[in-house]
């Protein structure tokens, strides 16, 4: 299994090498940051090339081989010029393909003109739901590598904290000989869920996974609640299973898709009971009765027109209705 870990961005030079001396037992390829694509200007936006020297002695110090992320053209030449053995493409780049395809032109300019060390290059997904913009992405760079010893890999992330199994199950479907990583951290957001998400990544054949590691993830720069400390890593790493010889692949991944449903549903009717009670909120400061009839039978009947057309039985759609309503009474 490959495996990608780091923190999510070089913050000092004492803090990149306590993180890879941590982690050279692991022998994973060491991941930081240098320049981060951050929402807001005044948060930490990176160290940018002068961590690259960090990184330098990261792989001399060590032997780990480094990798970090790339966004134009400009830091891809400064990061292979000074020996990165990877890079990334993350996924607000990979919303782009005009960026993805100036940074895939460059990549081909350096490795003709240039002597570099560059061993892979990892595409991730972007931030919204889009399977033929990820695999265009990743064709992209694999043209310009072409004739090079590099391999071009997928790293799946997710998209706004929700896992999109059914973008993945798409690209390992279409793209079956590109090697796909998970990367529990961007996916959940949460340390707490890194270790179910890499048994799922098992589970569903993954080829690798890109984990973000931190010596004091309370204390990081970024991304501080979805860090975890190199001895959960090991932890977690030591109970991961990867079994051979499976033949039920399409349900295992036809579950993962139902049961991501099934939480966006959960949600969904939370969201719906939230209203309810400000609604509830309302009718008592006016003195208005909570249970509105009317208002009801409208509601259910065109739910039952509606959802003819989706092959759903009146009676499942109709008790369903009713279940939603007398809850939402309930919290009212
Ligand atoms: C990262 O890997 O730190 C990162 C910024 O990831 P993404 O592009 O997936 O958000
Ligand atoms: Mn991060």
């Amino acid at each position: 299994m490959f495996l990608v870990a780091g923190p999510c961005a070089a913050e000092t030079e004492e803090q990149v090498l306590a993180a890879a001396s941590a982690l050279s037992v692991f022998a994973p390829v060491f991941r930081a940051g240098l320049w981060k694509p951050r929402s807001q200007p005044d948060s930490f936006q990176g160290v940018g090339e002068k961590g690259l020297e960090w990184l330098q002695r990261v792989e001399k110090e060590t032997g780990l081989r480094t990798a970090t992320e790339v966004t134009n053209e400009e830091q891809l030449v400064k990061a292979l010029l000074a020996g990165v053995t990877y890079v990334w493409i993350g996924a607000r780049t990979s919303s782009n393909p005009i960026a993805v395809q100036a940074l895939a032109n460059g990549l081909r300019k350096t490795l003709r003109e240039e002597k570099v060390k560059l061993r892979g290059v990892m595409v991730k997904n972007a931030m919204h739901e889009d399977a033929p913009l990820w695999m265009g992405n990743v064709r992209r760079i694999q043209e310009a590598v072409e004739e090079h010893n590099i391999t071009v890999m997928a790293v799946h992330r997710g998209c706004n904290h929700r896992p999109c199994w059914e973008m993945a199950y798409r690209f390992r479907q279409e793209m079956a000989g590109v090697p796909l990583l998970l990367d529990p951290s961007h996916m959940s957001g949460d340390a707490k869920l890194i270790g179910r998400l890499c048994e799922k990544a098992m589970t569903l054949d993954y080829d690798g996974l890109m984990i973000e590691v931190h010596p004091h993830p309370e204390e990081a720069w970024s991304d501080a609640k979805q860090q975890i400390t190199p001895e959960t890593l090991r932890e977690t790493l030591r109970s991961l299973v990867k079994e051979v010889n499976v033949t039920d692949m399409p349900l295992r991944w036809l579950r993962v898709m139902m049961d991501e449903v099934d939480d966006e549903l959960w949600k969904t009717i939370n969201r719906r009971m939230a209203i309810s009670r400000r609604i509830g909120e309302w009718k008592r400061q006016k003195g208005v009765a909570v249970r509105q009839p009317a208002r009801f039978d409208d509601i259910l009947t065109r739910r039952i027109e509606e959802e003819k057309s989706n092959g759903l039985a009146e009676e499942t759609v109709t008790a369903i209705c009713h279940a939603l309503h007398e809850e939402s009474i309930r919290q009212q």
